[in-house]
């Protein structure tokens, strides 16, 4: 089924239609990237609106919509008016959680349409991935591995956090990635107790732990990865609260599977942490759904009730977090599959002394 079909079926009557204002729902409607534009979809037609700099890449690309151009003399609003008129289109289901206030009320005051809020159901499409979603996933988390494994004889005890996390950016492109898919998380010593710790001018010693949580960004969709290594040696402490991390996501992962929520699979994780002791040391979720975007439903944390299907992706991140001390944290992706789940994260996972 195309994207755009999937859009139409939201819209229970002829004089309904859809604003796709953000990159992520007009990517997924036209199954084309373009960086700026607005797209409206109705059932009579739908027309996709950009300017100068990008028309003629939509031209030669989007196959489902009208493509035109807007300009000083054609601005957004009246070539959007104007679709309003030529579909007769009375309500505008639109992304409330993509538009600025004071976008929002530029739309409100002169569109000829009623905007009703449509976010969630817009992106509850994306849940279940394509199998060409799926593959460029692979791809992504492919060439994450790649990275990784390319970074590892770089880092270097007299290297700051910021330093080796341009080596890393440079492994992600030169292996492939179109970009980064976050800013990459670069952590050393006391500072791997942060779990979104942000990479400083602290220089690597002997025996930190050093976190490095990032991910390719292949042809929109996202990868993401953490493994914690580290430097020189690891105390008895440091590979008691690894090896308990590294239990808890295997364990998780085996517990993955379709037809339950993701809450369930998370508690397996927060089981075996908590059992082991650091149960108050594990404050974030287990696993988040990707795509397009790196954070996206459904969710595999404590509060995630979304019963998961085949097709879905989720990554599987334990970790426990020792203020003043260090933390650990080991992060795959998964895609469910009929019976269970496919890792699509290949690289090793023993700890790794570097
Ligand atoms: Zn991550
Ligand atoms: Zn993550």
């Amino acid at each position: 089924m195309k994207n755009i079909d999937k859009y139409l079926s939201l819209l229970a009557q002829e004089q309904e239609g859809l604003l796709l204002t953000s990159r992520y729902a007009r990517f997924y409607g036209a199954e084309y990237d373009i960086a700026e534009g607005i797209a409206v979809v109705t059932r009579k037609g739908s027309r996709y609106f950009t300017d100068s700099r990008y028309i003629e890449a939509a031209q030669n690309n989007i196959r489902d919509f009208e493509v035109i151009c807007t300009d000083a003399a054609h601005p957004y609003n009246d070539l959007l008016n104007e679709a309003i008129e030529d579909f007769g289109i009375t309500v505008l289901g639109f992304e409330e959680e993509y538009l600025t206030v004071a976008e929002y009320q530029d739309l409100a005051k002169n569109l000829k349409a009623e905007l009703k809020p449509l976010n969630k159901k817009l992106a509850k499409f994306r849940y279940v991935k394509e199998q060409w979603e799926l593959e460029r996933m692979r791809k992504a988390q492919e060439i994450t591995d790649r990275a990784f494994s390319d970074v590892l004889p770089r880092i270097k005890a007299g290297m700051t956090e910021k330093q080796l996390q341009a080596e890393l950016v440079y492994c992600v492109l030169k292996n492939g990635g179109d970009n980064v898919s976050f800013d990459p998380i670069v952590v050393s010593g006391p500072n791997t107790s942060l779990p979104h710790g942000v990479p400083g001018d602290r220089v690597l010693q002997p025996g930190d732990f050093i976190t490095l949580d990032f991910g390719a960004l292949y042809q929109r969709y996202c990868a993401d990865m953490t493994r914690t290594v580290a430097l020189g040696y690891a105390t008895e402490e440091m590979r008691k609260v690894y090896d308990t991390v590294l239990t808890a996501q295997n364990a998780a992962i085996a517990a993955t599977k379709p037809g339950i929520p993701g809450k369930q699979i998370d508690a397996v994780a927060r089981r075996i942490i908590a059992d082991a002791g650091y149960g108050a040391y594990f404050g974030h979720g287990y696993g988040h759904g990707l795509g397009l975007q790196i954070h996206e439903d459904p969710n595999c944390n404590p509060a995630g009730d979304v019963i998961m299907e085949p097709g879905m992706v989720a990554s599987s991140e334990p970790g426990i977090y020792l203020p003043g001390k260090f933390g650990v944290r080991i992060e795959d992706v998964v895609i469910f599959t009929a019976d269970g789940c496919e890792n699509i994260t290949t690289s090793p996972k023993e700890l790794i002394i570097v």
